[in-house]
Parts: structure tokens; C-alpha cells; sequence
């Protein structure tokens, strides 16, 4: 006979299996003809976050990218026309320091010294290299995308759109040029803003000194201040010292000024509180400083001076700390910046000139110590922050940055925060923190290779900002011809005439932050009031070449925007959700999108980050070659996304075990629908296949109820929804219908078993197709479209399975004889009889619907007679479930108890109890039967099941039957035999009574003859 379906080895090899699918994808323009086919369909919008095309994506971005596609290709089931367009991000920060870390280069210097221009190429060149390898990981793992029309945030187009933003900013009053101290990196020699470093991954524990430093006064004699710091460089900086104006402070034996609060323990000699200090005046550690020369250190007054470390008096300088700015600002304090951009004293710090601030604690430490200011130096482990990045510690710096307000925007923003539905729902509270707390937006990064700000201040005062490249070209008064892009240094020599006063304006050098690309790409890449769509119209600047990304319209525009749905990772809180909001708010007045899906934090498989340098990293690359991407997406799927998942080749593993149950449940079905000729009708996937037992109905009720749920979850983006529900179905399909109807698979050909089987089968993988591709598609090549001509070829051609009647109430009863199952199996196991040993009676009480399924209850725990009614037992003791009971009884709990306890009460049929007035149900109390002889209970949930323990003569004889079926089962198999091979049977001669089931053990063995004979059993085959 020839095999119809395509055997199934053991376990699938899925990365093999995944290559060969991959393929067969390509050659079939499966994709194409997906998205052919669902042209025209209801509109499904996905805007895509853009991955920086900066390094081959990491395990953590495939986490991402599997929920991307796993809910698309949902949607394409469902018949949507989708976009499908990728995003990459280009420029900033980012791409940069990789840049410079390939070049070899360490500073802003050598990045001139390199050329602008050719670090932009280098720029330009990188990412079209990594969107290169990006795009092939995401095919790998399984990504559906359009990948020939990308959107990458470098192209002019999207320049423009973001140029056209900042004008619209301006024109409303919100950009400004601030002096302020910001967070500063002295290697990248930018300031960075604060949704940049707010995550907590920007922060280190981290080893700096720990000064207590002197402050002699002026006025009182041998009197001093004692401040701490863990800064030394700062300390050239300072003007003032604050304390906390209602706290108290003593002097100590030696003279100094502490807080009370800080030395409890320590005898003080006067007492004052801190407002008595402010005004006192003090001589500064390093007044011979010629930037020190008009400076008038003073104690000042400061709420904010903690009295949980340091002295309770603080260091204050202007020029080198945020706090310390603002306090300058209302005390009118001079502002000392000690660094440049390189984080290196400025000259005139004498010996520190040229040093980098770590460079000089030592030196500042030694003076100190020279001077006799110096109290105590030791060292201290805190959290300091540093570049997300370049991972290099920031300093303080006081610089000029362009900034949005966002005073009138940030209610707009929370309005627009309220109408976007969250999964997990609680995100949403987070974003409006966020955006409740958040500051006004630094735009503006001192660096090379980044979004050209169109800022042009001008001597006359004016501020002028460009809109397009149009609006620049009119404007220009030369540099054009060189203007390759919009990108430095080409633009750079762009210059345009003030229309106020007539002079020429030069751009700001500034490039821009980074997640104004990203931000603006809701509107940039659909086409927002663009007239006329224009073929390839995004692929415009250093995009060129790269993409074929159309440029759309505005009538597109309005078809797709808002996205319906888009998904990111929870710090994109604060990052690309903020940004587009913030952008589209501002020019739209609306959220760019109705529903959002985040979540957690990829981590190792023992619950610790993943750092290349602490060699628990995984490569996206071994992962796809070691576990599969099928078993990635699982395991991404599978976790809660408000939970951080812990990935690895153990749990991945773990997964490769569970989906086995599957697989299994088809090879079983493959092996025997080959040898019985069994040919599908795919009408049966639509209308049911026709059911001859209650099992097969009950199978086609939990197929329809696992469509079902899975429906729920893929609506509701539960992607652990689907997991749980096609795992519970997997185990249903296994572990009981196969198990309980094994028998009608061989040895007489059963059509409805089959169909029924194959039905619940296929419908599985199709729902859960979108989480596992692969697999899925692998499984309905094999069982649908190599064996039926009318099947679509591809799973993904095949649409979502249609939902068909409910019917609960048979699952529920099946559930009800699984709870009876169970319980008998655990009276076998109290009695120690295991299921080989068949027992004469079973009697169960409290059940309802299953005892319509008598047979299978019968059949499953091996038993005679299945009754239904009262279990009786040698002794019945009932006590209150307290947790339930008491808040209903309240007063009536103390006498309800003792009449329990004394035996007090009757039982009533369905598990609940009367107790004087009270009735009691099943939940609300725990009931402990004892056996009588010869019985063995267990009960649950009101449920009793009992089994009659005693043996006689002919049950053993059956358990010794079913032991040699088991035997010679098992020996078939190590004699190689087919399934079908017939055999000649030999029992032992003291066997012989056996022979009485000779009828059975023909059927069970496929043995022609049996007889009995001879010292030990023979098997030959016939
Ligand atoms: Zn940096
Ligand atoms: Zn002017």
C-alpha cells in the first residue's frame, strides 16, 4: 500500500524543516498571493516602530518582531488588506558611535579630522548593510514584510516632513533656545535628553570618592562648614553651600558645622538652625582660581538638602549640576563651567587644565589635603547615571539647547492618551505619567550625522525656520549645488537671506534627536498632505537606492492613519509612543493609533540581563540554528507581556517537549490513516465531519471551542491566550480522545474516527498558525494540500477556520467525566492497583451530566459496572472550608462548627450538607470519607468515586491477559515487525488458562494462532 501521507519522523527538525518551508514560501510567491488575494479586503493598519539598522538584530527584537507578525498574519486570515511596510532608523547617536567604533575614531575631533563627509558615507553605508542583515534574520524568523519598500528614516522625505513640524513648533511659540545644565556625555560630546536616559538600563553601581570637605568661614574664627561630596571635580566650581533652613545644626568640639540630624551621637558645643546660618560667609577651596575672582562664597537656604547622607550642608555649583543651577538662578550665583565638551578642565584651572574630570579627583583630593580642608576621603558604590549609548559616565555641563515646550501640548497628549485601548491595560496609567512628568524636549544634539536641524537664528534676533526643501531653495543665497542631501556637511553651506534685516543666516550646527525620525514616520511615510502620489517618492536622499518605498497621498493617508494597532516594547513609553504622539497631536490634534501592545524585558533563562561581556547572550542567528524560530515564537508568545521573559536553550527545550504532543497526534494519525487507506473531504473543514460516538462529537466541540478561544486572544493581542489555549486543546486531543478511541484506528476501518480525528487536527494548526508558521504550514502540507486538490496550497491561503455552534454542554459533561477519571484513577492508586488490574465496580456520586458518558468512565478505568448514587462510607467527617464559610456565616460559624465536629448534620445528594437550618454547599465545606473494606475513595469539588477493590479468580486471569498483551506488544516492536505483520503465538504451558481469552488476545496481538505449551512465550512471525 502506498503511503497517501507523508510519514512523520519521531520529532520534527525544525530548523531544517523551517529552511525547507522558507523555500517552498519563495517559490510559490505565497506572500504575494496572500496579499493578492486580501487586496481590497477590510484595512488592517500596523505602523512599524523602525529597528535601528545599526548591528544584526538581537533575540530581544525578534521578541518584538514575532508579535508584529504573529497578530499581521492573524489579520490575514481574516481577509485584511495590510501595508506590511518595515521600518528602519537611520541616523543620530546610534549609528554614530558604531561608526566611529569601526573607524576606529574616539572623539568629536577625530570624527572632523576623518571628514564629515566621509563619516557620512560610512553612516549611509552601515545601515545599508545591517538593514541587509536585519532583513534576512526577519525572514529567518519567519517575518512577513513587504522588504523591498522599506521606510528608512535618513531619506529626505522624512527630513522634510519633520523640518515641516519644527516650523509648525516654532510658528506656535514653542521652540526655544535654552541655557540650561543638562545631562552631558564628555566621550560623545553631546547633552542627551531625559526621555533618552530615563531607562533604568542607563544607570550603573559605580565606584567614586567620597569626600567630607571643609569650609572654613570668614567671620567666626576656627569655625567651619563641612560638606560632602562624591564629585571632587566640581569642587573648583563652587559658590555656595546650601543647608535646610528648619533643621537644626551644631557645631562640634573641632568646630565644624553639621546637622544635628546627620551626628546625633556627637557632643555639640552651640546649637542654631539652618536659617540662622544663611548669609554666613565662607572661604572657597579653590579661590586662587582666576575664575573664582569675583565670587562671594555664602551659605543659602535650600528645602530640598537631604539629611539621609552627607552632613546636611551641600556643595553647590552652578556650572556643573541641574539642582545647583536652578538654586543659581534664583539666588543669582555665578555659573562656573568647568569642562568642555570633552568633559576636560577648561584652561585657567591651573594644574587641572586638560584633565578629564576622573583624571583630577586625585590631584583636587592631594590640594585638599594640603590646605588642611580635607576631613575624610574614602570611596562609595552608587547609581550613577551614563550615555544609553556609548556607556561612558555623564557629567554635568551648562550649554545652549534648542527645546519644545511642552506646556500647551502635554494636555492635548493626555486627552489623546485616554482614547488608545492598552494591552496590557495598565500601561496606559504609565504613559500618562510620563507624560504628566515630562519635561520640555531637547531636540538639538551637538553631533555630525543626524537630522539637520532647520534653524536659522539670525544677528538681527530673528529666528528662522525652514520648512521644506522647497521653502530652503527660494531661500537660498548659495551652497545649493552641493546639496547632495539634506544631511551635514552638505547643507551646512546652505545660506539663506533674513527677511528681516537682509543678512545671511547660517544653520545652526546642531543635528536633531533621533526620535524625531522615528515620530514623525505616521505621517512622513502615508503621505500626509502630500498632493500627488509619487512612485518611489520616499526613497529621496541617502535613501536612495535602498528602498522602492513609495511616497502615497494624502487621500492614502487618511485611509490608513491612525494605525489600528501598533507594538513596542514598554520603555518605547517614554520613547517612539511619546514621539509619534507628541508629533501627530501637534499636527493632527489625535493619537496615531487606537490600540497599542507592550511588554517587558527579554532576560537570560536564570533571570539575569544578557550582556555580550557576561557571555549569557544569545545571537539571534544560534537561536534560529538551535532551537528554531517556530520554538522562538513560542516561547515569545507564551509570556505575559507585563512579565519579563526568560529565554534560553532550557526553555526552549521545554517547548520542543510540549509541541511533541502534537506532532505525535498527527504521526499517530498518519501512520494508521496510510495503512487503512483513509482519504480527507476538505468539506469537512467547513460544514464538520460526521461524528458516530459521543467522543467524535465531543472532539469537534473542543476543535470549534479552541477556535474560539484563539479568536478571543488574537482580538484581544493575548498572544499567552493562544499558547494556554492550544496546548489545553493538544493535551485534550492526546491524552483523551486518541487515548479513549486508539482501538478504532486498526483492524476494521472506522470512517467517522478518522474524519473526526483529522478534522480536530487540522483545525488546530490553522489556529495556531500565526505563532507557528512553520509547523503549522509544514503539517498542512502533509495533511491537507498533498492529499486534497481542492486545498488552497498554503495554510495562509486557507482563511481562518469558521466558527461553528457552541456546544458547552457537552464539554462540560466530558469535563465532568475526565473530574470522575481522575478521582477513580487516584482510588487505583490509594488501593495500589494499577490499571492493568480490572475491577468489578465503580460507583460515583454527585455527578450529573457525565453519567451519560457510563462507557467511557467504564472503559478508561477499567471496571465492569459504572453506578450513579450515594457513595457509602464506613465514616463520613465534615469541616468548614473557613475562607468561604466565614464571611457567610459570621456569628453562625462557632455553633455550625461544633455541630460538624459532633457529627451533627446529613448529607445531601449533589456533595452539599444540612446542618441544622443552614445548607451548605459542596465549596463551603471539606468532607473526609472513610472506606469501607473493600472500597477505595477519593473525592473532589462534591465529586465521590469509589472503586469495589476486592479480586476474584476471573479478574486476575484479565490482568494477566492484559500484561501478556502488553508483553507481546512490546516485543513486536523490538522484533522489528510491521504494524500489520500477522504472528503465530506460543504461551508458557503454565499460562494455559489464558487460552480461554484467546478470542481477545488474537484481536490485541494480531496473531493468527495461540496456543499453549513449552516453558516460556514464542512469538513467530506467521
Ligand atoms: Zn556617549
Ligand atoms: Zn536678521
Amino acid at each position: 500500500m502506498s503511503a497517501r501521507f507523508k510519514p512523520l519522523p519521531d520529532k520534527p527538525d525544525h530548523p531544517a524543516l523551517e529552511r525547507g518551508i522558507l523555500d517552498w514560501w519563495d517559490r510559490e510567491r505565497i506572500f504575494d498571493r496572500l496579499r493578492e488575494s486580501n487586496r481590497g479586503g477590510p484595512r488592517f493598519s500596523f505602523i512599524d516602530g523602525p529597528i535601528t539598522a545599526n548591528n544584526p538584530m538581537g533575540v530581544h527584537h525578534a521578541w518584538g518582531r514575532t508579535l508584529k507578525d504573529v497578530f499581521q498574519r492573524y489579520r490575514a486570515l481574516r481577509g485584511c488588506d495590510q501595508r506590511y511596510q518595515n521600518g528602519f532608523d537611520c541616523q543620530g547617536l546610534w549609528v554614530e558611535v558604531e561608526v566611529e567604533k569601526s573607524l576606529g575614531l574616539n572623539s568629536k575631533r577625530e570624527i572632523e579630522e576623518y571628514g564629515i563627509a566621509e563619516f557620512a558615507d560610512r553612516c549611509i553605508e552601515r545601515v545599508g548593510k545591517f538593514a541587509e542583515v536585519i532583513t534576512d534574520q526577519s525572514r529567518r524568523l519567519g517575518m512577513w514584510m513587504d522588504w523591498d519598500n522599506d521606510y528608512y528614516t535618513f531619506s529626505d522625505t522624512n527630513i522634510e516632513y519633520i523640518w515641516r513640524f519644527l516650523k509648525e513648533v516654532h510658528e506656535r511659540g514653542w521652540l526655544y533656545k535654552g541655557h540650561r545644565s543638562t545631562q552631558w556625555c564628555p566621550r560623545c560630546g553631546t547633552s542627551l535628553s531625559q526621555h533618552e536616559q530615563a531607562g533604568e538600563g542607563n544607570y550603573v553601581e559605580l565606584e567614586d570618592p567620597s569626600l567630607f570637605v571643609r569650609f572654613p568661614l570668614v567671620d567666626r574664627e576656627g569655625e567651619a562648614l563641612v560638606v560632602w561630596t562624591t564629585t571632587p571635580w566640581t569642587l573648583p566650581a563652587n559658590v555656595a553651600a546650601a543647608v535646610k533652613p528648619d533643621a537644626e545644626y551644631v557645631k562640634l568640639e573641632d568646630g565644624s558645622w553639621v546637622a544635628r540630624a546627620r551626628y546625633p551621637e556627637e557632643r555639640a558645643v552651640e546649637k542654631k538652625l539652618g536659617d540662622e546660618l544663611v548669609g554666613w560667609r565662607y572661604e572657597g577651596p579653590f579661590d586662587e582660581l582666576a575664575v573664582q575672582q569675583d565670587v562671594e562664597h555664602r551659605v543659602i537656604p535650600w528645602d530640598e538638602v537631604s539629611l539621609d547622607e552627607g552632613t546636611g550642608i551641600v556643595h553647590i555649583a552652578p556650572g556643573a549640576g541641574t539642582e545647583d543651577f536652578e538654586l543659581g538662578r534664583i539666588h543669582g550665583l555665578k555659573v562656573i563651567v568647568p569642562i568642555n565638551e570633552s568633559g576636560q578642565f577648561y584652561p585657567g584651572y591651573g594644574p587641572l587644565e586638560g584633565m578629564p574630570t576622573r583624571e583630577a579627583e586625585q590631584p583636587v583630593i592631594e590640594r585638599l589635603r594640603a590646605d588642611g580642608k580635607l576631613v575624610e576621603a574614602g570611596r562609595i558604590t552608587h547609581r550613577y547615571p551614563i550615555c544609553w549609548r556609548c556607556r561612558t559616565p555623564l557629567v554635568f555641563r551648562v550649554v545652549d539647547d534648542w527645546f519644545i515646550s511642552a506646556d500647551e501640548i502635554r494636555q492635548p497628549l493626555l486627552d489623546a492618551n485616554a482614547t488608545v485601548e492598552w494591552t496590557p491595560d495598565f500601561y496606559g496609567k504609565r504613559m500618562d505619567d510620563w507624560l504628566r512628568n515630562m519635561g520640555d524636549w531637547n531636540i538639538s544634539r551637538k553631533r555630525y550625522f543626524g537630522l539637520p536641524l532647520p534653524i536659522y537664528p539670525c544677528v538681527c534676533g530673528r529666528v528662522h525656520v525652514i520648512g521644506s526643501r522647497a521653502e530652503l531653495e527660494e531661500r537660498a543665497t548659495g551652497g545649493l549645488d552641493g546639496l547632495r542631501e539634506l544631511h551635514r556637511p552638505w547643507i551646512d553651506d546652505v545660506v539663506i537671506r533674513c527677511d528681516g534685516c537682509g543678512e545671511e543666516v547660517q544653520r545652526i550646527p546642531e543635528v536633531g534627536d533621533a526620535w524625531l525620525d522615528a515620530g514623525i514616520v505616521p505621517l512622513s511615510t502615508l503621505g500626509w498632505q502630500n498632493p500627488e502620489f509619487v512612485e518611489h517618492g520616499y526613497a529621496t536622499g541617502a535613501a536612495r537606492g535602498l528602498t522602492g518605498a513609495d511616497l502615497p497621498d494624502h487621500v492614502y493617508w487618511e485611509e490608513w492613519f491612525p494605525a489600528d494597532w501598533i507594538s513596542e516594547m514598554r520603555e518605547q513609553i517614554r520613547l517612539w509612543f511619546y514621539s509619534i504622539s507628541f508629533m501627530a497631536v501637534t499636527l493632527i490634534g489625535r493619537s496615531p493609533y487606537r490600540r497599542v501592545l507592550t511588554y517587558e524585558k527579554l532576560l537570560d533563562e536564570n533571570g539575569r540581563e544578557m550582556h555580550r561581556s557576561w557571555g549569557n547572550a544569545i545571537d539571534a542567528n544560534d537561536a534560529f540554528d538551535r532551537m528554531g524560530a517556530d520554538v522562538m515564537r513560542w516561547l515569545f508568545c507564551d509570556v505575559s507581556p507585563s512579565q519579563n521573559l526568560k529565554f534560553g536553550y532550557g526553555p526552549a527545550a521545554e517547548v520542543r517537549r510540549r509541541l511533541l504532543t502534537f506532532w505525535n497526534s498527527v504521526a499517530f494519525f498518519v501512520l494508521y490513516a496510510n495503512v487503512e487507506g483513509f482519504a480527507p473531504t476538505y468539506e469537512d473543514l467547513e460544514s464538520g465531519p460526521p461524528t458516530a460516538t459521543a467522543l467524535d462529537s465531543w472532539l469537534v466541540a473542543r476543535t470549534n471551542a479552541l477556535v474560539r478561544e484563539a479568536e478571543t486572544a488574537y482580538e484581544g493581542y493575548w498572544s499567552p491566550g493562544l499558547t494556554r489555549a492550544f496546548a489545553e486543546f493538544a493535551d485534550d486531543l492526546s491524552n483523551w480522545y486518541i487515548r479513549r478511541s486508539r482501538r478504532r484506528f486498526w483492524g476494521g476501518y472506522d470512517d467517522a474516527a478518522f474524519r473526526t480525528l483529522w478534522y480536530a487536527l487540522v483545525q488546530g494548526l490553522r489556529a495556531v498558525a500565526p505563532v507557528m508558521p512553520f509547523l503549522a504550514e509544514h503539517l498542512w502540507r502533509s495533511l491537507v494540500a498533498d492529499v486534497s486538490e481542492e486545498a488552497p496550497a498554503s495554510v495562509f491561503l486557507a482563511g481562518w477556520p469558521a466558527a461553528r455552534p457552541d456546544d458547552g454542554e457537552l464539554l462540560a459533561e466530558m469535563d465532568e467525566v475526565r473530574r470522575v477519571v481522575e478521582l477513580g484513577h487516584r482510588a487505583r492508586a490509594q488501593a495500589g492497583l494499577k490499571l492493568r488490574q480490572p475491577l468489578r465496580r465503580l460507583v460515583a456520586q454527585g455527578v450529573s451530566g457525565a453519567a451519560r458518558h457510563a462507557d467511557q468512565i467504564r472503559d478508561e478505568l477499567r471496571v465492569k459496572e459504572v453506578e450513579f448514587g450515594q457513595v457509602e462510607a464506613a465514616d463520613v467527617r465534615v469541616k468548614p472550608n473557613l475562607p468561604v464559610l466565614g464571611p457567610k456565616l459570621g456569628k453562625e460559624l462557632g455553633p455550625v462548627r461544633s455541630a460538624l465536629a459532633a457529627g451533627e448534620f446529613e448529607t445531601l445528594p449533589g456533595g452539599g450538607v444540612r446542618v441544622g437550618e443552614h445548607e451548605l454547599r459542596p465549596d463551603e465545606v471539606l468532607v473526609e470519607r472513610s472506606s469501607r473494606p473493600g472500597w477505595s475513595i477519593a473525592e473532589m469539588d462534591g465529586l465521590v468515586v469509589a472503586v469495589d477493590t476486592v479480586l476474584d479468580e476471573e479478574l486476575e486471569r484479565e490482568a494477566r491477559v492484559l500484561e501478556l498483551i502488553h508483553t507481546v506488544n512490546r516485543l513486536r516492536k523490538e522484533l522489528g515487525l510491521a504494524l500489520i505483520d500477522r504472528i503465530v503465538l506460543t504461551l508458557p504451558e503454565a499460562d494455559r488458562d489464558l487460552l480461554v481469552h484467546d478470542g481477545w488476545i488474537k484481536g490485541e496481538t494480531l496473531a493468527e494462532r495461540v496456543d499453549a505449551g513449552g516453558g516460556e512465550l514464542r512469538i513467530e512471525k506467521a
